[in-house]
């Protein structure tokens, strides 16, 4: 009978070239028609039970395959406003054709996607080795944190199935071959709020008859960074980063309003009520003291909640993960400063989420930057336009972790 291993070999020998064609042709967030096409194109000829169109452009495909606890493997498939700088011979010249904005993989969901449907192949050819149901989700729009919702919204588990586990992968450029999780809180809530500092509009020459908004948000920007200094544990972790701020039109004229986009990221629940607290508090008490006549105004713009890996459920993945890749390529990390969306599929389940990180870059690369303690330059991370995992051998990792991932988790027949 032929091992996992070599299943896996055989699932991701044209990988390389459906990934540079994804990685060429990214979508933006809920705009995934073409990579859904081709997700649901190729799942059915593998075999799976293809719906699309669930949550907007998800794709869910199901594998069953006798009794068993059904499992469920979780791809995003969407892509970022960023230009491309990566100078690959399939960097991205895509454009968001309403906006006209340039459109790259830079966070690796084209990574996600391949791994997922060479996860997928290697589960089909290795039917005999496994019994239960695969509940592949392929999902939009995690990058604008709505798609794991929109999903569960439009019937997920009430169609397809309650999964016994819900199972996640992102690529990191970390070592490859390396994997890295930790069990608890692994990513942090993320809050996005946007908020409009109301002020009076006037000639800049007289500046007694206005309000000034710019004042108004330069002290408030200021204070805000007080919030982690000041008011939080050394013990606990938080980030505010006021990421946009916008005002006026000309300098002879004091405007009318001035605009902060936040970025606020926590741990606990606890901590995220405290810290948005206190946002509230400083926005409302600025304005009161520049005078101005109405109260800001504060708008959500994004909720995430915090990525909480069940331990239990976990230690028993881990098990399997270190049986494939070998002991010291599983590494426990420290909690990661980004968010995820998937947490709401694992609480929507009231399933156990695990969730983990696969590497992606060039080990040497990795090593030498470690060395020169030079990693936040020399080594681009998820979101930069010069992000570029490397296609080979970063494929066959990310599929052959979550293959055994999901055979932990599947009836797994030990006679292989
Ligand atoms: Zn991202
Ligand atoms: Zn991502």
């Amino acid at each position: 009978m032929p091992s996992i291993n070599s299943r896996v070999a055989r699932a991701t020998a044209d990988l390389t070239e459906l990934y540079r064609d994804l990685h060429a042709h990214p979508e933006l967030s809920f705009a995934e028609h073409r990579t859904a096409a081709i997700v649901a194109q190729r799942a059915k000829s593998l075999g799976y039970e293809v719906t699309e169109g669930v949550g907007g452009t998800g794709v869910v495909a199901r594998l069953a395959n006798g009794p068993g606890p059904l499992v469920a493997l979780r791809a995003d498939m969407d892509a970022l406003p960023v230009l491309e700088q990566t100078g690959l011979p399939y960097a991205s010249l895509a454009t968001d054709p309403d906006s006209g904005r340039p459109i790259m993989h830079a966070c690796g969901h084209d990574m996600h996607v391949i791994c997922l449907l060479g996860t997928l192949e290697a589960l089909a050819s290795a039917r005999d080795q496994w019994s239960g149901t695969v509940l592949a989700v392929f999902q939009p729009g995690e990058e604008v944190g709505r798609g794991a919702q929109a999903m569960v919204d439009d019937g997920l588990f009430e169609r397809f199935g309650t999964p016994e586990v819900v199972l996640a992968q992102h690529v990191l450029p970390i070592a490859v071959g390396t994997v890295a999780t930790r069990p608890g809180a692994i990513l942090s809530a993320n809050d996005s709020l946007l908020i409009t500092l109301h002020g009076r509009g006037g000639h800049s020459s007289r500046p007694e008859a206005t309000v000034d908004p710019i004042v108004m948000a330069a002290a408030t920007v200021m204070r805000l960074q007080t919030i982690v200094s000041r008011e939080i544990a050394t013990t606990d972790q938080a980030v505010i980063t006021v990421g946009t701020l916008h005002a006026g039109t000309k300098e002879n004229i004091i405007a009318d309003e001035a605009q902060l986009g936040l970025s606020i990221r926590t741990y606990s629940p606890e901590l995220r009520d405290k810290v948005l607290e206190a946002v509230r508090r400083i926005v409302r008490a600025e304005a009161e003291a520049a005078g101005a006549d109405r109260a800001p105004t504060i708008e959500t713009l994004t909720r995430l909640p915090v990525t909480v890996n069940d331990a239990a459920a976990l230690d028993k993945t881990c098990v399997a993960l270190r049986d494939a890749l070998g002991v010291e390529q599983v590494l426990e990390m420290g909690a990661f400063p980004a968010s995820e969306d998937v947490g709401i599929l694992a609480e929507a389940a009231g399933a156990p989420l695990c969730f983990w990180f696969f590497g992606g870059a060039d080990r040497a690369k990795v090593a030498a930057a470690q060395q020169q303690g030079t990693v936040d330059r020399d080594i681009p991370m998820n979101h930069s336009p010069y992000f570029a995992p490397l296609a080979e051998p970063t494929i066959d990792h990310g599929v052959t972790t979550f293959t055994a991932a999901a055979l932990a988790w599947l009836g797994h027949q030990q006679n292989r």
